[in-house]
């Protein structure tokens, strides 16, 4: 029967009832479900994972229809690591199972797009100019450069093709050469552990051209500096699941239910075997909801906060009461033991280069000088040659095999 036939038996369509009275067997029509069941149709299943800036790497079962993504649920057959960790599985979270969507969605960027102002300024110099000059003038005549500077964050883009889009870039990349030298050009490339191709071409052209290759970190910025300036390491950190094996936890600079959702399950499943934990942060996240103590520092006062804490630390472990636990781990797993020279500046000091070896006289620099070394950074609580070039230092490859002993400062055995 019509949807429109069914509206004029709205009144009589019930036909008969069951469990008395509370469920009726109804008179119409029920074809629109099939554009549901038709939803979840799908032709095969897939395994893949969702790849634009996200390291999850969840696993995820894809439904794929006449070639087209329809949807997707999470893949639950990850081997168990160890016997005494939970599951990793179910893996996931509510931006990968939308990502179905996303792929499809009339916003995604699929075609080069160039600002409007500077697509019109550059179509009107190559007119009469070669790509290099035409870059040269839009963006060192200060007139019409602002013409399209000024309307950075304005929106107004103009789709482009490859081949215009490829030739602005090579023409302010061989400008930029041109006037300033190679190492004037900084690139980043997409994130390695996510697409290897795509990082391996823009890292390689960046290392052709003499350019400088910056890590995707110092773009996305999305990995506290800390971590690689303290220990030497970048991301050299335990992976998730290694929370289940703490007995004290401290949620800091991570809403960790929202930006690490797959993970998450680790923070809340050590929480039954008696682990405290800490949220600090001003503002009543998600991790500071399940968390032990909630230290909710004032806005913009975390940085005073976290150097009172380190503060504290030192002092009872390093100046007043040195331990032995404190001063091994310093030498072994941080940038600590690296000097930082000073330099007057007026009536005060200020910091200047780290100690290398090359500030060194006797020996060591005179060794260190003639094998070309001299950038070494140099440890002054080392208690071996190994110790002395602190690690992840440039100078710790030599350090750890092809630089013989006596090589070293005697006075390091
Ligand atoms: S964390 Fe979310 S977006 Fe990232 S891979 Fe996992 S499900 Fe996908």
């Amino acid at each position: 029967m019509s949807h429109f036939l069914d509206r004029l038996n709205f009144l009589g369509k019930v036909k008969s009832t069951f469990a008395d009275g509370h469920g009726a067997v109804v008179n119409e029509d029920r074809q629109w479900e099939n554009a549901y069941r038709q939803r979840w149709q799908h032709d095969k299943i897939v395994r893949s994972t969702h790849g634009v800036n996200c390291t999850g790497s969840c696993s995820w079962k894809v439904y794929v229809k006449n070639g087209l993504i329809t949807w997707e649920t999470q893949q639950t057959d990850y081997p168990r690591t160890r016997p005494d960790l939970p599951n990793h599985e179910p893996r996931g979270c509510p931006r990968g199972a939308s990502y179905s969507w996303y792929v499809y969605s009339a916003q995604r960027v699929k075609y080069p797009m160039i600002r409007g102002h500077l697509a019109r300024l550059w179509r009107e110099a190559r007119k009469s100019m070669g790509p290099v000059e035409a870059r040269q003038h839009i963006s060192q005549n200060p007139q019409v450069a602002k013409q399209y500077k000024s309307k950075r964050g304005q929106g107004g883009f103009v789709r482009a093709d490859w081949d215009e889009a490829n030739e602005i870039i090579a023409a302010a990349n061989a400008y930029t050469i041109k006037n300033f030298g190679p190492d004037r050009v900084v690139g980043f490339s997409p994130i390695p552990a996510m697409s290897m191709i795509s990082y391996a071409s823009g890292s390689r052209y960046l290392s052709l051209i003499g350019g400088v290759p910056l890590s995707f970190y110092d773009w996305y910025c999305d990995l506290p500096p800390a971590s690689p300036q303290i220990w030497g390491e970048q991301t050299d950190v335990a992976e998730s699941a290694d929370w289940y094996n703490s007995t004290y936890l401290m949620v800091w600079g991570s809403n960790i239910p929202m930006t690490r959702t797959p993970d998450a399950h680790f923070y809340t499943e050590v929480r039954y075997k008696g682990t405290k934990t800490v949220a600090v942060s001003a503002d009543f996240g998600e991790m500071a909801k399940f968390s032990d103590i909630w230290l909710a520092p004032k806005q913009g006062t975390d940085a005073a906060l976290a150097m009172a804490m380190g503060h504290v630390i030192f002092k009872e472990f390093h100046l007043e009461n040195p331990s032995a636990y404190f001063t091994d781990y310093i030498r072994r797993y941080t940038d600590m033991p690296m000097l930082v020279t000073l330099r007057q500046d007026g009536e005060r000091y200020v910091p200047d280069y780290f100690l290398r070896a090359s500030h060194l006289a006797d020996n060591l620099a005179r060794t260190t000088i003639r094998n070309g070394r001299l950038w070494y950074l140099m440890s002054p609580l080392a208690t071996s040659w190994r110790q002395l070039v602190p690690s992840a230092s440039a100078g710790v490859r030599v350090a750890s095999g092809t630089c013989s002993r006596t090589m070293a400062n005697p006075a390091v055995k």
